[in-house]
């Protein structure tokens, strides 16, 4: 299992970024952030590109950051096996 790492989320709270866990992005991946070091409650996504968490996700799963232009579509999209 991979180490997580430390991030101040957007209102101060501690949040764990899982640098291996990630969902590709338009421009760079989003790691999956967890509230807690067990990984059992997520919080939502990192953007690899710009490096904050401030983003927001849609009810239809998509991402988009909020201080670049990176997105991830949603999860139907990325249902179609290689
Ligand atoms: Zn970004």
């Amino acid at each position: 299992m991979s180490a997580l790492e430390e991030l101040e989320g957007p209102t101060g709270q501690t949040l764990y970024v899982d640098r291996e866990e990630a969902e590709r992005g338009s421009k760079a991946p989003f790691f999956v952030v967890y509230v807690d070091t067990d990984r059992e409650r997520r919080w939502g996504y990192f953007c690899g590109n710009c490096e904050t968490a401030e983003n927001a996700m849609d009810s239809m799963g998509r991402v988009q950051c909020n201080n670049c232009e990176n997105f991830k579509r949603a999860d139907e999209w990325d249902a179609a096996h290689e």
